[in-house]
């Protein structure tokens, strides 16, 4: 059933990491369920540490668990290792390669590693597809570090697996080439792959994800869709400076949770689930305001933990 549903299902899943001489054992994911649906776009979110590296790991067989189920692709990775191992394509946290291999090279190396026949590879096209095709016999080290991450997304896909993992993907990355990498991951999952990112910047998962779980000290505490999620935000502030100076709310702002801040700011509270900041704008313009300058605060993951715990408390 779950071969049918569910390209990632892990069940009761635990690491605990042993003691060593600097550190003390540690749990790092205490009894994990997540279902992850064939198709999503699926983040998992989460503060430094919580144990989204563990659990993606784990996934990839880099990691051993102490115990549970992790199914990939129906095939669970303690009794059919090889064919979970095909099913998906990791792309680590950390960027590592041989600096003195040409992305060409290195492609290919991967590809046999899979044992992906030569007539079957797809060496340039996958190249391309991550923007790289003229770096292709270009030595790695000279890559910036936004193409260094995007080759790591093509080693991922070498073999052509139906779910690719990326663990931070824009660590790193400069904004333009991080939505270069957006672009490229969201066409893989247009054409049917299942993604899962894990990231600590709720922004992200906003931007990219249909599903967003969250994890904190190794316990998933929320797996909900985008926008339920979003829904149970609330409170988010955006600030509009305005062309010239303004004592009281418009009436075209009626409806919006809106204030005056000074001479020249209206500030409106706002669910995003409920509002587009389109809807606000079109409201000011209306009201015949110019809009200056616009500020959000960032949604900050430790205010939606404290909103959450509150919540379910
Ligand atoms: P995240 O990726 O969410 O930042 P990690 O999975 O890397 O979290 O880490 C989860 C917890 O496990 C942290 O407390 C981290 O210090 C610990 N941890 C991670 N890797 C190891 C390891 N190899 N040995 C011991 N502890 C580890
Ligand atoms: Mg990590």
């Amino acid at each position: 059933m779950s071969r049918d549903m569910n390209a990632i299902d892990i069940k009761n899943l635990n690491k605990t990491y042993a003691a060593s001489k600097k550190s003390e054992a540690k749990l790092a994911l205490d009894n994990i369920d997540l279902q992850i649906p064939k198709g999503s776009m699926f983040a998992l979110l989460g503060p430094n540490g919580a144990g989204k590296s563990t659990c993606i790991n784990i996934m990839a067989g880099l990691v051993v668990k102490s115990s549970g189920i992790v199914e990939i692709n129906g095939y669970n990775i303690d009794t059919h290792p090889r064919s979970a191992k095909k099913s998906i394509g990791i792309v680590p946290q950390e960027i590592t390669f041989d600096p003195f291999f040409t992305p060409k090279q290195m492609l290919e190396l991967q590809a046999g590693m899979y044992g992906v026949p030569s007539n079957q590879r797809k060496t340039m096209e996958i190249l391309d597809m991550v923007g790289l095709a003229d770096k292709a016999e270009a030595y790695a080290r000279s890559l910036s570090g936004g193409m260094k991450r995007r080759l790591m997304v093509a080693k991922a896909m070498v073999h052509d697996p139906d779910i690719l993992v990326l663990d931070e993907p824009t660590a790193g990355v400069d904004i333009e080439l991080r939505q270069q990498l957006w672009d490229n991951v969201k066409l893989l999952n247009k054409s049917g792959k299942t993604i899962l990112l894990t990231t600590h910047y709720l922004e992200e998962a906003e931007q990219l994800c249909d599903r967003i779980a969250i994890i904190n000290q190794g316990k998933v505490i929320m797996d909900e869709n985008k926008d339920d999620l979003l829904a149970r935000i609330d409170g988010k502030e955006i600030t509009f400076r305005l062309d010239k100076e303004i004592s009281e709310v418009p009436k075209q702002l009626d409806g919006f949770n809106a204030r005056i801040e000074g001479k020249r700011r209206i500030v409106i509270t706002y669910r995003p689930a409920d509002t587009s900041v389109g809807y606000m704008i079109e409201a000011i313009k209306k009201a015949k305001y110019g809009i200056v300058d616009v500020q959000t605060d960032q949604s900050d993951l430790e205010d939606i933990f404290l909103q959450l715990t509150r919540k379910t408390a």
